[in-house]
């Protein structure tokens, strides 16, 4: 339930679709076909992430040499760096099937049957969003994945009776944003589990030349370092503004992505030099003059710029901390002297917007 606004607390503003934003690191609409061509088929097409990339390599010459299915794998962290990437990019190197779905959808018991008794041997079945999975489903996942069997009840009353159905030794590939939210016993049963990073930004320039490669977009060095800086660390991002300054600069400028014209295609797009569009921006404002640099609660916040406050904690949060302009304290949301300059003010002496606000307290519960 959605708390009350305090009497004396502004009226909320009509909330935003944050979604279909140009930054937006989840896909939107229209961009399916377009992911798909830029997508890394193979662990050497698959851009930085050095670490995890050797991790998975090992895990698949291993898997193979033994002739076994890979272990389940848990991939976290926040969304468009490549979780579901790298689930397809294992089943293209382990040589096997790859059926995807996500946990919202799995509604029933059913629905898991279905998927598992029709995997293949060593395949690979990908749920996305793990963590908003039904509990009662999540149940039936447990033998999955241990046993690989799956106890149905057929028939109810008195007549009803469990049937013991052998499934195919397949491999679950879970992607995740929260691993807070997933629970222990199932974040217990994956062998390997793998945070990914955001991308510096000389990675997010070698994606975005890659990319420009496969659309045939002609990109300088200085164009392409431009676009990585403002892609929040987000391959995704990375791929949506090239395609987007690719326009700009078919229509304002002779075809070419130079520094010049990304600059320009992207100052359009109001994605200012440091990557934060317009709701970062106003997330910060919320906290640095309406509340003095803060601390304040997330809920606050959200009623100030009017988003869901999971939608701030899972997309705009997580970019800001990273980037040193915001601090998660036991308090609240505290603005850094880097936001204050970002938008150009200077920040109170230290100390000064330390103090917590009273009416902030309720909020404690969401941090
Ligand atoms: P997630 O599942 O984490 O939300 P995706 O795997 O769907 O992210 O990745 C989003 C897009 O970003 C992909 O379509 C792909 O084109 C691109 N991408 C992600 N990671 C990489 C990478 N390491 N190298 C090249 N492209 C990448």
């Amino acid at each position: 339930m959605p708390r009350k606004p305090k009497p004396s607390a502004p009226p909320p503003p009509a909330p935003t679709d944050s979604r279909g934003r140009v930054t937006d690191p989840e896909p939107i609409v229209g961009e399916v076909e377009f992911d798909r061509t830029l997508r890394p088929r193979r662990l050497e097409e698959f851009v930085g992430q050095t670490g995890l990339r050797e991790q998975m390599r090992i895990a698949v010459e291993a898997a193979r040499g033994r002739g076994e299915a890979i272990d389940h794998v848990l991939f976290h962290g926040p969304p468009g760096l490549g979780k579901t990437t790298l689930a397809s990019i294992l089943a293209a190197e382990m040589g096997v099937s790859f059926t995807q779905t996500s946990g919202p959808v799995l509604e029933r018991a059913a629905d898991l049957a279905g998927l598992l008794t029709n995997l293949d041997e060593h395949g690979i079945l990908f749920i996305d969003e793990i963590h908003r999975i039904n509990p009662v489903v999540e149940e039936y996942l447990y033998p999955a994945i241990e046993d690989f069997c799956l106890d149905i009840m057929i028939d109810r009353g008195p007549s009803a009776r469990s049937v013991r159905i052998d499934l195919k030794r397949f491999t679950l590939v879970g992607a995740t944003t929260r691993t807070g939210l997933l629970s222990a016993p199932l974040r217990g049963r994956f062998g390997l589990s793998a945070r990914l990073d955001y991308y510096p930004a000389d990675d997010l320039a070698t994606i975005i030349r890659r990319s420009a490669n496969i659309l045939g977009v002609a990109l300088d060095d200085e164009g392409a370092a431009e676009i990585a800086k403002r892609s929040r660390g987000t391959p995704r991002v990375g791929n949506r503004l090239l395609r987007r300054v690719r326009d700009y600069a078919e229509t304002r400028a002779d075809g070419v992505i130079t520094g010049a014209v990304a600059r320009s295609g992207l100052e359009l797009l109001e994605v200012d030099a440091r990557g934060l569009d317009d709701m970062d921006r106003r997330m910060l404002e919320a906290i640095v003059v309406k509340y003095g640099g803060g601390p304040v609660g997330l809920s606050t916040i959200a009623v100030v710029v009017g988003e869901e406050p999971d939608t701030l904690e899972d997309v705009y949060e997580p970019f800001l901390i990273q980037e040193g302009f915001l601090k998660r304290t036991s308090r609240g949301r505290e603005a850094t002297d880097l936001a204050f300059h970002h938008l150009g003010l200077n920040p109170p002496p230290r100390g000064d917007h330390a103090e917590a606000r009273e009416e902030d307290t309720p909020q404690q519960k969401l941090l």
